[in-house]
Parts: structure tokens; C-alpha cells; sequence
């Protein structure tokens, strides 16, 4: 198949390399030329305009960090949908905003090309495996269509019902990630100030309750190697947090542990952390803390 593909970062160039090598033809666009280099190198191709390989493109996919920048891209400076062919798929793999989803949503209908929003899970190791899960909101029929591609790049493909379904649910799995980096940041703090050997405890509540997918990421990957380089940028997940909330902010501003979350992510970022891994809050908290 002949396939776009928007945004090369962190996940995006792992995923789109993963559709290359499932043998599609994948044509790679991102903000920074290097990056679009190094997709070539590994098998990816490049067009001078977005517009023109989207003109025949089956499926275009998206994977960039903020709504503004899904929106930006696919409304304004690329006008997907005007460019793309009746009945090829456009598929978000960003966590966006439930506004920008419907917006995008509207401007395809008119244009009868079939949207679908797509949030995944699994971080870049998910991404590079091609393992990942995806949360998969449109039509029962662009879905069967999508299958094929979404099967290249994750192994936990589900469908979750009406467009904007699938960031609900991605908006809720960010919820439980924001709230277990908080507790495992906490947590290593506490350990310090307690005279726990971080690996010792990591050793022995790997066979414990508290094991947990986001300790092992955070300690293994960051922590251990106090080495903070995103991963996921805790900017991303800050911006998570706050399209969570938006979800329902009556019902979130009662929520007390969601509220420190965010609150701690929102002082981590505002100190000068937001561009290392979201596992950077213990470094923030460690040096609140004065440790
Ligand atoms: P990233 O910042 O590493 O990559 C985004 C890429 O988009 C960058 O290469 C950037 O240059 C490019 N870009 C930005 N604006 C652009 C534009 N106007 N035109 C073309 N390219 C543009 O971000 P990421 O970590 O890959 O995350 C992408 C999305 O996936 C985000 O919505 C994020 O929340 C979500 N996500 C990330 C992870 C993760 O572990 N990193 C996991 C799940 C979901």
C-alpha cells in the first residue's frame, strides 16, 4: 500500500519503519529534514510535498505531540483532507484533544475520507517491537480496512466504537500513568531518605504487589542509569494530563490524587524538566526535596 506518514519522532519513526518493513511503501514527513534522512536510510521514502503523496495514498498517519500541532498540520499547512482520495483512510496516532478529533472528524465526512483516531500504548520499546496497543475510534468499516496497517505496528489492535472513543480510553490510561509516576517518584525519594537501596527495593517488589509496567520502565530505563533523555517527554504526559481533565473538569477538580499529579507535573515542567522523560519527576522531587 501507499502510505504517508507525519511526524517521525520518538514513536513515529519506529512505527513508520515497521510499516516499511511489513513491505509498504511509507513516504515520511517530518518538521526536521534529519529525520526524514535517517527514515530514508532505513528504507523509507521522501516527496518534496505532502499534498502530492497524499493525493494517491491509501492510509496518511499522524503522530505528533500536541493538538495544536495534529490540528495545524492536518486543517492548515498539509489541508489533508482536501488532497486525499474519497475512501482513504486518515489516522491519528497522537494523543489529541477530543475538539481537534470531531473538528477533523467534520472536515473528512465533508470530503468522504474515512478519519479515525488511534491513540497507542507501549512507549517506544512497544513501538520499535511492534507491540504496542491501540485504542481505535471510527467507523466499523474503516477499522476492518486499517486493520492490516495498525497490525504492523501494534499486537493489541482494538476497536472502541465511534470516533474519539479510542482517546477516551488512552486519556484514562494516561490517568493511571500519570498517578504511578508520581508514586514511583515519590516513593524513590522516600527510599533515599530512608536509607533503602533503590535496587534492593526494585529487586524485591519486582515479585511483590507493588510490581508494577511503570516502575520497571521508569527505574529500569531512566532511574538505575540516572540518564532522563526522553522516551516520553514529560511535557507530553503534562499535556496528558491536562486533556484528561478535560474530559470532565467538574468531576476532575474534585479528584484529589489527580489534581497532585498533575499539579507536580505542571511545577516539574515549569522548573526546566519538560524535555527530559516523564520518569524526570523524580529528579524534580529530589531536588525540591533538597536530597
Ligand atoms: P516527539 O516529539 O518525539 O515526535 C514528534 C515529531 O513530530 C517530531 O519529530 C517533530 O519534529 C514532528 N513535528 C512536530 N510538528 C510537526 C509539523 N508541523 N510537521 C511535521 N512534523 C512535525 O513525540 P513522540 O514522543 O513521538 O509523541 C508523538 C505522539 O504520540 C504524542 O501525541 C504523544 O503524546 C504520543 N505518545 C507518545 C509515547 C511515547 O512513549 N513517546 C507513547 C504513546 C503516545
Amino acid at each position: 500500500m501507499k502510505i504517508v506518514f507525519i511526524g517521525l519522532g520518538n514513536m513515529g519513526m519506529p512505527m513508520a519503519k515497521n510499516l516499511v518493513a511489513a513491505g509498504h511503501d511509507v513516504y515520511g514527513f517530518n518538521r526536521s529534514q534529519e529525520k526524514v534522512d535517517r527514515f530514508v536510510q532505513a528504507g523509507g521514502l521522501k516527496s518534496l510535498s505532502i499534498q502530492e503523496a497524499a493525493a494517491d495514498a491509501d492510509a496518511v498517519f499522524t503522530c505528533l505531540p500536541k493538538p495544536e500541532d495534529v490540528a495545524s498540520v492536518v486543517l492548515k499547512e498539509a489541508d489533508l483532507c482536501t488532497h486525499m482520495r474519497k475512501g482513504a483512510l486518515l489516522i491519528d496516532l497522537s494523543t489529541t484533544s477530543l475538539d481537534v478529533i470531531h473538528e477533523i472528524h467534520r472536515t473528512a465526512e465533508t470530503k468522504e475520507v474515512a478519519f479515525m483516531d488511534a491513540p497507542v500504548s507501549g512507549g517506544t520499546t512497544g513501538a520499535e517491537a511492534a507491540t504496542l496497543t491501540v485504542m481505535t475510534g471510527g467507523s466499523r468499516q474503516a477499522f476492518e480496512q486499517a486493520l492490516p496497517l495498525l497490525s504492523c505496528m501494534g499486537s493489541h489492535v482494538h476497536y472502541t466504537g465511534e470516533v474519539g472513543s479510542g482517546t477516551k480510553i488512552k486519556l484514562l490510561n494516561q490517568y493511571f500513568v500519570g498517578m504511578h509516576t508520581l508514586a514511583v517518584s515519590e516513593a524513590m525519594v522516600m527510599a533515599e531518605a530512608v536509607n533503602v537501596d533503590q535496587q534492593s527495593l526494585y529487586d524485591i517488589l519486582s515479585s511483590s504487589f507493588a510490581q508494577s509496567k511503570i516502575y520497571d520502565r521508569h527505574y529500569q530505563q531512566f532511574i538505575a542509569k540516572d540518564d532522563y533523555e526522553p522516551g516520553f517527554a514529560l511535557e507530553l504526559l503534562l499535556k496528558d494530563l491536562n486533556l484528561t481533565a478535560g474530559l470532565d473538569e467538574t468531576l476532575t477538580s474534585t479528584l484529589q490524587g489527580f489534581q497532585s499529579a498533575k499539579e507536580a507535573f505542571h511545577d516539574a515542567a515549569s522548573a526546566g524538566f519538560h524535555s527530559r522523560d516523564m520518569s524526570g519527576l523524580y529528579p524534580f522531587l529530589q531536588q525540591e526535596k533538597g536530597n
